[in-house]
């Protein structure tokens, strides 16, 4: 569907040579507003990463599974690519206003441009929460690859934009948005 998309951009730009795409390819937004207010609430159990592990916090009974350890990684847990909601919000703000400088269509990876194991991000919470967060070992989840992460080159090049936030501030405005949430 993604890439059918982009197709069907690059040709609508073609069509007039004064238009102009871009393309972001997301990687793994995660994260919340930093002021704590905005964020996601999925319904039911969350079915991704950081939000599961945000719910298993805040839940005692919720448990917490880890899809697989034993892929060819640093610590056998699928390495994925995360990347802070406020900094997807500025690479949009990049794009918009470089779709006034260029006319055609390119695609840009939006990441953090690093590989963050599954464990490196369950360690990386519970030491902002300053307390354990149970979890079991499960077996992989069907079509889960190993790693990838983002090449960002292009971002920075063609955009000037780069990432600001880590996984510590991830998942400081993660948590900020789980206890305001569950205070509603
Ligand atoms: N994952 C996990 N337990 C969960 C949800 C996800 O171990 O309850 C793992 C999953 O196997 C993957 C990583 O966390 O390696 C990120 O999963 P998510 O669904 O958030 O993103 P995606 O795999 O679609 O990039």
């Amino acid at each position: 569907t993604k890439l059918y998309s982009e197709n069907m951009f690059a040709d609508w730009a073609k069509c007039l040579g004064s238009r102009s795409v871009i393309s972001l390819r997301y990687f793994n937004p995660v994260g919340a507003h930093s002021s704590g207010i905005i964020g996601e609430d999925p319904n039911g159990i969350p079915n991704n990463l950081m939000p599961i592990i945000a719910k298993a916090a805040s839940m005692e009974k919720l448990n917490f599974q880890i899809f697989g350890n034993d892929y060819p990684t640093r610590d056998g847990t699928p390495e994925r690519d995360y990347i802070h909601v406020e900094d997807l919000a500025e690479a949009h703000l990049h794009a918009v206003k470089k779709t006034e400088e260029f006319n055609g269509m390119r695609a840009v990876n939006i990441g953090s441009g690093k590989g963050t194991t599954v464990l490196e991000l369950l360690n990386a919470f519970k030491k902002v929460l300053k307390k354990d967060i149970k979890f079991t070992v499960g077996i992989r989840r069907e079509g889960d690859l190993p790693s990838y992460w983002a090449d960002i080159t292009l971002a920075k090049k063609f955009l000037s934009w780069e990432p600001k936030r880590g996984v510590k501030q991830i998942c400081d405005d993660a948590w900020r948005w789980q206890v305001k949430k569950n205070s509603l």
